[in-house]
């Protein structure tokens, strides 16, 4: 599948810049503009609603402002609950994501995609894998032309270390990752944080999924708090320890394209930062 090609990397806020205040949409584009970043991930966390005048309106001034956009699923996720309703419920939730982006020119939507539950890992990705395909085909039969990318996870509880989420990939023709390279360092409770970490995960990446995954990136970047169960909460980057100068060194080198999502609390400051950090590279 190919929605997108893109020419560079992306600095993407995680929603509307927090200088929006109460505004819409439209300031929040104009602001991204202004602060000259690239787009943003559409926040659905708490549920997707978003009317269709909102939608016609996000498309348009998309691509007036010529910006890049994401989006996030809900939290309420968890393919292998262990009632059925709720594991409906989330794909539901999916699909709704994915067709949000869809309607507002969005390339890419990810999601948190479960927890263990603790059981055994294989049966766990195979109940993932199963609904994933359910989303997948949904995807193509109704022309959803989004990539599905399930994320990176922050804790030991929750599905989706590296090798899953790669494993995972390979399996469906619009599936890619979306790496949080905070959750890995979080979930790692500290390694994921040197140059060459970064780049065993890029070229891992590039191996196990091509060059074409590392053209049409997804990654979320944010200062991050952990502890021995992985994430805690997110920090401003330079009050962290994420090692996020030798991050962008590596997507220089591995020649990364597509979109990198800041989600600290201070959200555009970071975005700005890694994206001025990045051309000084
Ligand atoms: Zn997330």
């Amino acid at each position: 599948m190919q929605n997108f090609v893109f020419d560079k990397l992306n600095f993407l806020t995680a929603g509307m810049p927090l200088s929006t205040g109460k505004a819409s949409y439209n300031r929040a584009f104009e602001i991204l503009n202004e602060l000259n970043l690239d787009g943003m991930e559409l926040e659905f966390v708490h549920g997707v609603r978003m009317s269709e005048e909102t939608r016609r309106l996000v498309k348009q001034e998309r691509e007036n402002k010529n910006l890049i956009l994401t989006a996030h699923a809900p939290f309420y996720v968890n393919l292998n609950s262990k009632e059925e309703d709720k594991v409906e419920a989330s794909v539901q939730r999916i699909i709704e994501t994915g067709l949000a982006a869809n309607d507002t020119g969005a390339f890419s939507i990810t999601f948190h995609a479960a927890f263990y539950m603790q059981q055994d890992k294989e049966e766990v990705f195979n109940k993932v894998k199963t609904r994933v395909s359910e989303i997948s085909e949904y995807f193509h039969k109704n022309n959803i032309n989004v990539w599905i990318r399930p994320e990176t996870t922050g804790k030991g509880t929750q599905w989706g270390d590296l090798e899953e989420i790669v494993r995972l990939s390979k399996e469906f023709d619009n599936v890619l990752p979306c790496i949080d390279f905070s959750h890995l360092h979080a979930r790692s409770a500290g390694a994921y944080n040197t140059y060459d970490e970064f780049a065993q995960i890029l070229e891992t990446v590039g191996k196990e999924l091509g060059q074409k995954a590392l053209e049409n990136f997804h990654a979320h970047l944010a200062g991050i708090d952990y502890g021995a169960k992985g994430e805690k909460k997110h920090l401003i980057l330079e009050e962290s320890d994420m090692n996020y100068k030798d991050l962008l060194k590596a997507f220089k080198e591995f020649g990364v394209k597509g979109a990198l999502v800041c989600e600290s609390p201070n959200i555009e400051d970071d975005a700005v930062l890694l994206k001025e950090y990045y051309k000084s590279i």
